[in-house]
């Protein structure tokens, strides 16, 4: 059965004392009737308070990302993400492979608010930020510009081949390419740099392109131009993972798009105006199905498909207005609401320790941010020779200082021992000019006297700064003296 039949799907149980139908499970997992791979999806496009928030969202989003790479910091790419140099550059900010303790950070938060957001908002993530999403949303949306509304799509699904309908193929291919040749570029421009993609000096721009980068641009393009034209809901249910497990985080107090069972029963059409004649407030009008992006029943309860986009919600509402009823009959509300008939517990143990645990990532993120030197250096001690006796007759140490100019100006840089009796600095470099977000291994020995200085290991401190004084930073090593044997 196709998904354009509007199946007349029913999921209630009978309760076996009171013989009358009961709401069906919480979450009913997915049946081979409701495999979304072996259907074709056409929703149809339904307009409501809660579409207009996802388009509004979603397309924000959409437009955030395609700009991203074209803002500009100190006369630079404000956010890339060099992994050829493994370098990210944020807003003049350097962050290299020894500062992604950083991200951790980043990532711990981005998880543990999207958990946070999942057991009170439910699968709102899904509904109205997720790329996915967007991207299934706008490529259905080129198939309703083309061919029109959901059943003339239906319809150009069943008719045999054409050259009419191998041209609106050809077109909607089209359009879909550009989308995802423009996906492609501005990903790529987050990973490559605009500069190397289209200020190359080379006309038309992608002259100018190496191997490797063709061959990015034609997997992102493909692989978008598939998923959002092809894979779509499927990946929702059959890939994301972030789809599978949320369920389980789901209490009765998430917010989820639920059918109002108990009022909507039994459904059934009738004649406006008339009286109902015990039925309920659905009249079975399948909009809610025939809205649903993932092609589901949402009377059948909550299913792993859902993505809680509330098209349904703003379908049914529609209905609603029409025939009169009070609106609602499909809406978000949470399962204490809707079968407990009881106030949705929010405040609680677990929201403060969600908020607890956020705080303190969100202050040790801060003070690991803004206590991120623009100055870094590592000393090296030379383990193979701790020391050596030199022509000279003096006691020699070798270190190799690896210094990184993490700011994003051309610097130059001075290197000096802390005063330690008998310990002299030897370097062949009286400066070091480093580029913006340059590092540099840096040669350099400590000569100890050996009239002087006493045996055995001798604490030493080593400075980096910049000419105009402003960085500097020190670390601290040790001068090797041992007694021949
Ligand atoms: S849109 Fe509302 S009235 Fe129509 S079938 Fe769905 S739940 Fe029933
Ligand atoms: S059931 Fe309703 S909320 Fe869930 S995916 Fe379908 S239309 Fe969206």
């Amino acid at each position: 059965m196709s998904e354009q039949e509007t199946p007349k799907t029913d999921a209630s149980q009978t309760d076996a004392k009171t013989k009358k139908k009961v709401a069906p499970e919480k979450i009913i997992p997915m049946s081979p009737d409701m495999d979304a791979t072996k259907k074709s999806i056409h929703p149809r496009f339904v307009k409501g308070k809660y579409q207009n928030i996802r388009v509004i969202s979603m397309y924000a989003i959409l437009a955030g990302f395609l700009i991203l790479p074209w803002l500009r910091w100190n006369g630079r790419q404000a956010i890339m993400f060099d992994v050829t140099q493994a370098k990210f550059f944020i807003f003049g900010a350097t962050f290299m492979p020894q500062d992604f303790y950083f991200f951790s950070f980043i990532f711990m938060i981005a998880a543990i608010t999207l958990f946070m957001v999942t057991v009170y908002a439910g699968r709102v993530w899904c509904g109205y930020a997720c790329p996915q999403t967007i991207y299934v949303h706008l490529y259905q949306h080129v198939e309703k510009w083309v061919l029109g509304e959901r059943n003339k799509r239906m319809k150009f699904d069943k008719e045999p081949m054409s050259a009419s309908k191998l041209g609106k193929k050809l077109l909607i291919h089209a359009i879909w390419f550009v989308f995802s040749a423009i996906t492609a570029l501005t990903f790529m421009s987050l990973v490559i740099g605009t500069d190397y993609l289209f200020f190359n000096g080379h006309t038309p721009f992608f002259l100018g392109w190496g191997k490797m980068a063709w061959i990015f641009f034609g997997i992102i393009t493909f692989v978008t131009h598939i998923n959002g034209g092809y894979m779509r809901e499927h990946f929702c249910v059959h890939i994301c993972p972030y789809g599978r497990f949320q369920s389980v985080m789901f209490d009765k107090d998430t917010l989820i798009v639920s059918y109002d069972y108990n009022r909507g029963e039994p459904r059934g059409a009738r004649k406006k105006n008339a009286e109902n004649s015990g039925l309920g407030d659905c009249v079975d009008c399948t909009m809610c199905v025939q809205v649903c992006p993932t092609g589901i029943d949402i009377r059948n309860g909550l299913q792993v498909e859902c993505i809680q986009c509330a098209a349904c919600v703003d379908a049914c509402n529609e209905i609603m207005d029409k025939v009169g009823y009070q609106r609602g009959l499909i809406r978000y509300t949470t399962e204490r609401q809707l079968v407990e008939n009881q106030k949705t517990k929010i405040i609680g143990f677990r929201i403060f320790a969600y908020i607890g645990v956020l705080s303190a990532l969100f202050i040790t993120a801060g003070v690991v941010g803004s206590t991120r030197d623009p100055l870094e250096m590592q000393i090296r001690h030379e383990r193979k020779q701790l020391s050596i006796k030199n022509r000279e007759g003096m006691i020699e140490n070798s270190y190799v200082l690896t210094i990184v100019n993490k700011t994003d100006q051309k610097q130059i840089y001075h290197v000096k021992l802390e005063p330690v009796e008998g310990l002299t600095l030897r370097s062949r470099f009286k400066e070091l000019p480093l580029n913006a977000n340059e590092p540099y291994n840096m040669p350099v020995s400590v000569i100890g006297d050996p009239a002087v200085i006493k045996q055995g290991q001798t604490p030493i401190t080593i400075t980096v700064f910049s000419a105009d004084g402003q960085y500097s930073v020190s670390t601290q090593d040790y001068f090797s003296f041992e007694p021949k044997k």
